[in-house]
């Protein structure tokens, strides 16, 4: 293996899926629904295929599914995107953070992400020849610090690779943060990736709010979704970048020579989801809005230090109160002890100690999922 792939191993979530799966543990580590998403989605993508939309898509992804991600933009946010130049559809939202990272990081540039971060930022960061300077988000509020992101700027500085609502803690930056991200980016004249794949899942009348709709963005932001989250076809990898028209000539360079295209025929039943009425994007953040709080409740009762997430499917505690000290530890050995496993944030930092006693949940499970969890859980008591 390559020397920039070395320590990598495999991720977190293959890993902790796998011992899910041998210990037939119930699995609350890696981000997926137990219920898929709305049926007429489904078939949808059926019709597709039986009406022959088979071949490779556009590389830039299909007409009707890059409309429908414009008109997305526009109905949520008041965006104006011009479909055919400043969108493209990718393999998931993985994939367009790797291409962007590769159609617009050079050796040694250096990247600023908020840690703790998604496995694949730091991974792809490396696989670019990229150099990346974590901003801590710290336990308990796991808020952006302004001035830790002002002093991570150096001269080699190139992007902010910014995730809200955040992956793992929980977090939905706020005006002030995100005007805090605008400020930096726009004295340094720096380039913003953001990923707001959990953009619909918030909570609480909280709301998301893209970087692009900040004045001075809209020429540097790339804007990064899928319909993984949105739509509970995790499985489908349907993901999209939005921005300006030279930096998505940039993304779509690499990509081409990534995955060439994406899927064809879930890309015409994913146009036809983003059209869905407002009510279905309100049920979906309401009802996971309530497994949150069952998820927090059943927590909290068997003495972890509950962080009550803003949004995304990920609830964070803090083992500490029940004794243990190391996360990955703890959930190593939570499958045999309980029969349940989570992840541990540390894997997530280049500050371990800041992630060390620190535990992901994911909550979009069917509520009696939840419950047993819980239940199988209380054996942390005595
Ligand atoms: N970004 C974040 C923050 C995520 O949590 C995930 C996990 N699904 C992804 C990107 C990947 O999205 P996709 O499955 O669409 O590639
Ligand atoms: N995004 C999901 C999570 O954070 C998992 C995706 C993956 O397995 N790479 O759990």
């Amino acid at each position: 293996m390559a020397s920039r792939l070395q320590g990598f191993g495999s991720t977190v979530f293959a890993e902790m899926s796998a011992l899910a799966a041998r210990t037939q543990a119930i699995n609350l580590g890696q981000g997926f629904p137990d219920i898929d998403g709305p049926v007429e989605i489904i078939d949808a993508a059926v019709q597709a295929m039986r009406a022959g939309r088979n071949q490779y898509a556009p590389g830039p992804g299909v007409p009707e599914l890059r409309a429908a991600v414009a008109d997305h933009q526009r109905r949520f946010y008041g965006l104006d995107v011009d479909p055919d130049s400043a969108v493209l559809v990718t393999t998931g939202a993985t994939e367009a953070v790797a291409a962007a990272l590769l159609a617009l990081v050079d050796p040694g540039d250096e990247v600023i992400a908020l840690e703790p971060y998604y496995d694949s930022y730091a991974a792809c960061i490396a696989m670019v020849g990229g150099v990346r300077r974590p901003v801590t988000l710290r336990a308990p509020e796991f808020r952006l610090d302004p001035e830790a992101l002002r002093a991570a700027v150096t001269r080699r500085t190139k992007v902010l690779l910014i995730n809200t609502p955040h992956n793992p803690t929980g977090t939905v930056l706020d005006d002030g943060e995100l005007q805090a991200v605008v400020d930096v980016a726009c004295e340094h004249d720096l380039l913003v990736i953001t990923d707001e794949v959990y953009e619909h899942l918030t909570f609480d009348g909280i709301r998301h709010r893209p970087l692009a709709t900040y004045d001075g963005m809209r020429d540097r932001t790339l804007t990064i979704s899928s319909a993984g989250k949105t739509f509970s076809f995790t499985g489908w990898k349907v993901g999209w970048a939005v921005g300006p028209a030279h930096l998505i000539r940039a993304v779509m360079t690499a990509k081409q020579f990534l995955t060439f295209t994406s899927g064809a025929p879930l890309q015409p039943a994913i146009a036809h989801a983003l059209g869905l009425d407002d009510g279905y994007f309100v049920r979906l953040a309401a009802e996971l809005q309530a497994k949150r709080d069952r998820l927090c409740a059943g927590l909290r009762d068997v003495g972890f230090a509950v962080f009550v997430p803003q949004g995304t499917y990920f609830v964070t505690t803090d083992i500490r109160p029940l004794g243990y000290a190391d996360g990955v530890e703890f959930c190593l050995s939570l499958p045999k002890l309980c029969g349940v496993v989570a992840i541990p944030h540390q894997v997530f930092y280049d500050d371990l100690e800041a992630g060390k006693p620190l535990v992901r949940w994911a909550f979009c499970k069917r509520d009696d999922v939840l419950d047993e969890a819980v239940q199988r859980l209380g054996k942390l008591r005595s």
